[in-house]
């Protein structure tokens, strides 16, 4: 049976970049050697490491005056590497989830942390409003797609200070006003390429306000200034997020994908809005994730909770149990994910509705 993957990271990624990484890890480019076996220094992985950095420049319209980096470390790194290379004095920080609060935390060992507002109180099921950013920050940090809760900000916020997004899970989803942005970063995993790898792009005036000695690998200049190659990098991790950025920039690139992903997003909240079973857990419109669709049974059905995963399950779909901390379901429906597949979970909560 043909399995529909809604996993929320590492999750669904391009047939293309699946079939030639296999390709890739058999025989690079007729090479005879394995990806797995090339050294990072090669011309063949040079030149897989400039077509990566050229895709995501490209797909995201980069500026010129901005550098792109791969790190290892996951996003979870950054959280900390963020406030050792610009956190000097004081830091504000949007607390909109588990990230957000994982991310302050770090912060909050190099200096003063300004949490300029937080939905913790309703389990984050909004984005807060009305919050001001301090003049005097040296930087404003935002997540602006909330993975386990299903929220997004999604639009380009201004701001006073160097912004700061860790955009992990929403990357490549929308385009994006990359000028805006002091630092835009996050893992791959949801949807670049698989775990393994992450992502930067730094607006180079803000390196240039580093101060603080710190270790060679927490600086994001060691990798602005070595092209990511200061030691050995996640070479089939990057390949991998190649091919899939390559898959994407062949499908239309970002505009095209954004008009799919809200169509594929529209597809599941009607049905939720529709069906007596099921409700949305972000009551407000403007603040629901495209990517994370994020719905729990209505209470007089609740009882059924699991039983509709089963039934889910029989039809081949995988991965839509909600994260712990919210419960219900959680479909992530990443750029590479068809709208087919939506259709398919679609059909399976009617059925399940007409059953009852
Ligand atoms: C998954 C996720 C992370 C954690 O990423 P790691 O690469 O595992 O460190 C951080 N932020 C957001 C928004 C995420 O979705």
């Amino acid at each position: 049976m043909k399995k529909h993957n809604f996993n929320a990271g590492p999750s669904i990624l391009s047939q293309y970049a699946i079939e030639e990484t296999a390709k890739g890890v058999q025989n690079l480019n007729g090479s005879g050697l394995s990806v797995l076996e090339i050294s990072h220094r090669s011309k063949d992985f040079s030149a897989i490491m400039d077509e990566a950095t050229a895709l995501l420049r490209e797909l995201l319209d980069v500026p010129q005056d901005y550098s792109i980096a791969f790190i290892h470390g996951g996003a979870s790194m950054q959280f900390c590497m963020i406030p050792y290379n610009f956190l000097n004095k004081k830091a504000a920080y949007l607390d909109t989830g588990a990230w957000s609060s994982k991310a302050i935390k770090e912060a909050k060992i190099f200096g003063e942390v300004d949490v300029v507002a937080s939905s913790k109180e309703a389990v984050y099921n909004y984005i807060p409003k009305g919050w001001t950013i301090p003049a005097d920050a040296d930087y404003f940090h935002i997540t602006t797609n909330n993975t386990i809760y299903g929220t997004e900000i999604k639009t380009d916020i201004d701001s006073p200070v160097p912004l700061i997004a860790d955009t992990s899970s929403d990357i490549l989803s929308r385009p994006m006003d990359v000028s805006k942005y002091g630092l835009i970063y996050g893992g791959a995993q949801k949807n670049i390429g698989p775990a393994g790898v992450g992502f930067a792009i730094i607006k180079n005036e803000l390196l240039e306000k580093i101060v603080r000695p710190m270790p060679t690998m927490l600086s994001y200049k060691t990798y602005t200034e070595n092209g990511s190659l200061y030691n050995t990098p996640s070479c089939v991790s990057i390949y991998s997020a190649m091919l899939n950025m390559r898959w994407l920039k062949n499908t239309g690139g970002v505009s095209a994908i954004y008009k799919k992903n809200i169509e594929k997003s529209e597809l599941l909240y009607n049905e939720i809005n529709r069906n007596k079973l099921f409700k949305t857990t972000v009551a407000n419109e403007a603040d629901r994730s495209i990517m994370n669709v994020t719905f729990v049974m209505n209470d007089e059905y609740k009882e059924k909770e699991a039983d509709f995963m089963t039934y889910a399950t029989s039809k081949g779909i995988i991965g839509i149990k909600g994260h712990r901390s919210v419960g219900g379901y959680r479909a992530s429906i990443y750029n590479a994910m068809p709208i087919e597949s939506i259709q398919v979970l679609v059909d399976a909560m009617k059925e399940y509705e007409a059953k009852l």
